[in-house]
């Protein structure tokens, strides 16, 4: 029989810290399984109070799948509101933790085996960073967004005092980052050229400090911006970065199943135009009516998941009734993971979340992108770069989109065989990337040898 001590001394152990969100935690207990799967223990910590009851749920089903993942609960010290300039759920809870982080010292250093890494998120690193520098524990990154957003990440405090406002003059309104192509100002996410939001001061700040941790993960792989990777390895983009390693498009896991729509399985294959904006993007009233209009005019079938509880109020109950043959209208979560494996979605309209595209990416559905805020433009790049799709530049975040523009795309996507095949051959590569043997698996494993050698 082991000696228990024995076997403790040769265990990794990882602590994972995601920030908040289901857009961030979804990668983190992602990433969590693939080092849990690679023997390693983990203990994964969780914010208290959280945002959502679902993210609630999702780490708990975490822990009770893998026996060498355990739950760490971090309680939070309130935010003192007035201190804190932002109106985004999200971004305030970020604060809330990363003005909390000086409590996460006792935590790290009490776990047992003793920590190798702690693996942290973007928003907050610089909180972060002290503390495991501290403890002299290493300190790695999920990025859970682009390549691209990563390299404006890394080099936007060097612009950030200059002028980031959009004019009509064509040379000004882009940003040069070295070593990638130029970005158009009018892709950065809103907040970050308004000079009071909390999350452009917590942008900047996470900007200086990423530089400092051990290496950085990120859920991409070769078709998903190759480019940008080699230029912030090559140290174009700015010298002395820790590596970045790629490893995705994570896999969707067993235990995140839902209960499956089965009125997929009753529709033909390639058939459904799937509609899905993330779990934090809300439309407006009027742009959901048109896309309700849109997914009509098309004359395709559809599967759309609207976070919205008085759908049949805001597309007419006329429209329910008309479409009930060819259209599911969601309100609630649906397995975003199953549903794009499902052999009938032939189509997804994605407002661009990072995880969505990979998602896509991962099952080879191709992508129609309509970017609504935040970092969903310069994620949204890579659709068009890749051959995934198509992202229509003129669809905006603040004009309302026609339906009659909406179903027109629709129909003439889903009749675009090329772009089948093209989407069907990012999926292959996605599998074979995180197959053993693949780039991703490699990046993994090479994470798991660096960890165990520590810093
Ligand atoms: N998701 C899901 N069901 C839904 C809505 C979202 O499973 O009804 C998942 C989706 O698969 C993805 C994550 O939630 O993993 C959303 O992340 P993303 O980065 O795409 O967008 P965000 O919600 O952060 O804007
Ligand atoms: N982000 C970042 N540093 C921060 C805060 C956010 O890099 O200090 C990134 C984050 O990785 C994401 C983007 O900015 O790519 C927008 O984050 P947010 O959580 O607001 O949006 P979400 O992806 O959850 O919709």
């Amino acid at each position: 029989m082991p000696l228990p001590e024995m076997s403790d001394t040769n265990t990794l152990h990882v602590a994972i810290l995601p920030s908040s969100g289901m857009g961030h935690l979804v990668p983190a207990v992602r990433l969590a399984a693939s080092l849990a799967a690679r023997n390693c223990r983990i203990t994964f910590i969780t914010t208290h109070p959280t945002v959502s009851l679902a993210e609630s749920r999702l780490v708990s089903r975490l822990v009770s799948f893998f026996p060498n993942v355990t739950r760490q609960e971090f309680h939070l010290l309130p935010l003192d509101r007035s201190t804190a300039n932002s109106n985004d759920p999200f971004c305030l809870q970020f604060e809330t933790i990363r003005r909390s982080a000086h409590l996460l010292s006792p935590i790290l250093s009490s776990c047992s085996p003793p920590l190798s890494a702690l693996v942290t998120d973007p928003s907050l690193v610089s909180a972060v960073i002290p503390i495991t520098e501290k403890l002299r524990l290493a300190n790695y990154n999920l990025f859970i967004a682009s390549p691209k957003m990563l390299s404006l990440l890394i080099y936007f405090p060097t612009i950030a005092n200059t002028d980031l406002s959009t004019t009509s003059s064509k040379t000004t309104d882009y940003i040069e980052i070295p070593g990638i192509p130029p970005l158009p100002k009018s892709w950065l996410p809103p907040p970050l050229v308004d000079p009071s939001s909390l999350f452009r001061t917590q942008f900047i700040a996470n900007g200086q400090e990423i530089v400092k941790s051990d290496g950085i993960l990120v859920n991409a792989f070769d078709s998903l911006d190759k480019a940008t990777v080699a230029a912030l390895n090559g140290g174009k983009v700015m010298g002395r970065l820790p590596p970045v390693i790629t490893v995705g498009p994570f896999v969707p896991l067993e235990f995140e199943k839902g209960s499956p729509v089965e009125w997929l399985d009753r529709q033909p294959v390639g058939s459904v135009v799937y509609v899905c904006f993330g779990n934090r993007t809300a439309a407006s009233r009027e742009q959901i009516r048109e896309l309700g209009d849109g997914l009509e005019r098309s004359g395709c079938r559809f599967l759309w998941v609207v976070k919205e509880k008085k759908v049949g109020e805001i597309v007419g109950h006329g429209f329910l009734e008309r479409v009930k043959e060819k259209g599911l209208v969601v309100k609630s979560w649906v397995e975003q993971g199953e549903v794009l494996a499902h052999p009938a979605v032939g189509l997804f309209l994605s407002h661009c979340g990072w995880n969505s595209i990979t998602e896509a990416a991962l099952y080879g559905v191709p992508i129609l992108g309509w970017p609504q805020g935040g970092d969903q433009k310069i994620n949204g790049e890579v659709i068009p770069k890749s051959g995934l799709g198509i992202w229509v530049e003129t669809w905006g975040w603040e004009e309302i989109v026609k339906g009659e523009e909406i179903g027109d795309k629709i129909r003439e996507m889903m009749g675009d065989e090329k772009l089948k095949v093209q989407a069907a051959r990012i999926g292959e590569e996605a599998r074979k990337s995180v197959g053993v043997g693949g780039s991703s698996y490699k990046g993994l494993e090479g994470l798991v040898e660096k960890m165990r050698k520590g810093r």
